[in-house]
């Protein structure tokens, strides 16, 4: 039996975790599931798969959770403090699918008590890469990764020697908005932005795709992941999301991960990793596709790849500045206070701001730290968006 919890248990990724899990139930102890709303999922989930423990993020809603789990043994908590108390429980393998900078710390405590961490939470590594690496190091735990882009690069770079590498090639989609004249996207509505062409994902992730803030993360987290420098990361336009990353090598070989858009797929191979295992994912037919195409990113569209490409030049905890003002515009944008174009220009201004006083973004890479940097950048990102509001 396999000690297993899932953070982030309710949404997209963690659903789909659920799914491959529950197939071979017998092989999995399910030690932790949490949420934050959907209290509904998460008690029908804890009781299916025998949780030892339950937790909503939102401890307003224990007594729900409580009543939901009511008579069935698993244990219900609430609240922060519960997050990172589950994530303390030994456990061999855990998913960090929490959206968002919530994911960090339980993630990091997941890292100390030496599990594997099946990271799906991206932002982890955009604000605190090399805190998270530093982590998994001191306690031998592992970090793998399940974004299909770094899986796929993962998967590429088996058997391989990082000295050969060229360059890594992350394929985009180019989200809801890749065809749109570029005029028209300040007028992009939210109903727009929230559906993707190929992948079915969580809301905020889909709105990220649309503005490329999402392959913006990807390439933050690919420097971090496996250490390469910014100028050897592209990102090609693919729009049928077939190939998720590409790797060159100093042959002029280029070794590219083929698959259906299907994050099952990237988690189950985390999930069975080093092994290969059977997945129920659909088999490609490459002759009914018949074609596959790319583009290159127009940084006047997509805004984003600039800004992370200076992010990474910065680095320190500009990521974590980045990060957090993100998610303030994205939260701007759906609550309908800014355009879809403002959210690159509110992330600009929040990163020129706080870069231009000192003992933030150069200040040594903690929780504290960057847990300061991200309520700073924050209250600052939420100014800047009331500026262009009013
Ligand atoms: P969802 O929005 O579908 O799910 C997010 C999960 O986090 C839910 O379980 C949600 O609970 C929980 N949650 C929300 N807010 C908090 C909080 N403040 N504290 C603790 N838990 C919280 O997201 P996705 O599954 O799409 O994405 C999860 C992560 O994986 C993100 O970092 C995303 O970028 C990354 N990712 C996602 C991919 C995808 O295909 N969806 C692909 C690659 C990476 P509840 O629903 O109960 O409110």
């Amino acid at each position: 039996m396999r000690r297993v919890s899932i953070f982030g248990a309710t949404g997209s990724v963690g659903q789909n975790t659920i799914d491959l899990i529950a197939r071979t139930s017998e092989h999995y102890d399910v030690v932790a599931l949490t949420g934050a709303g959907n209290i509904a999922q998460l008690a029908q989930d804890a009781r299916r798969l025998k949780a030892d423990v339950a937790i909503t993020a939102h401890a307003h809603l224990l007594e729900d959770l409580r009543t939901a789990l009511a008579g069935s043994g698993v244990e219900a908590a609430a609240g922060a403090g519960a997050l990172q108390e589950a994530a303390t429980r030994p456990a061999e393998w855990v998913m960090s699918a929490i959206v968002g900078a919530a994911g960090l710390a339980p993630g990091l405590a997941a890292l100390e008590q030496g599990a594997t961490l099946a990271l799906a939470n991206k932002e982890s590594l955009v604000c605190a890469g090399e805190l998270m690496l530093r982590t998994a190091k001191a306690h031998d735990a592992r970090l793998l990764p399940v974004d299909s882009e770094h899986s796929a690069v993962f998967q590429a770079l088996v058997g391989e020697n990082m000295d050969a590498v060229e360059r890594v090639i992350l394929t985009a989609s180019g989200g809801a908005f890749r065809d749109w004249p570029v005029e028209e996207l300040a007028h992009a509505t939210l109903a727009e932005a929230s559906s993707h062409p190929n992948w079915d994902m969580g809301q905020r992730i889909t709105i990220d795709s649309a503005s490329m803030f999402n392959k913006a993360m990807e390439l933050i987290e690919t420097k971090e992941y496996f250490d390469v420098s910014p100028d050897q990361i592209e990102v090609l336009v693919h729009p049928e999301s077939m190939i998720h990353a590409l790797v060159g090598f100093n042959d002029g070989a280029l070794m590219a991960h083929v698959g259906p858009p299907d994050m099952r797929h990237a988690i189950g191979y985390a999930l069975h990793w080093p092994e290969r295992r059977a997945l129920p994912v659909e088999r490609l037919d490459l002759a009914q596709i018949g074609q596959l195409t790319f583009r290159a990113p127009c940084e006047t569209r997509w805004p984003a790849l600039r800004l992370a490409r200076e992010v990474m030049q910065t680095g320190g905890l500009a990521g974590a500045v980045f990060n957090a003002a993100k998610e303030t515009a994205l939260d701007g944008f759906i609550a309908g206070a800014i355009r879809f174009t403002d959210m690159a220009a509110v992330v600009e201004e929040v990163l020129t701001e706080l870069s231009a006083k000192p003992g933030h973004i150069d200040a040594t890479m903690t929780l504290d730290n960057v847990a300061e940097v991200d309520h700073l950048a924050r209250q600052e990102a939420a100014l800047v968006i009331k500026e262009r509001a009013g």
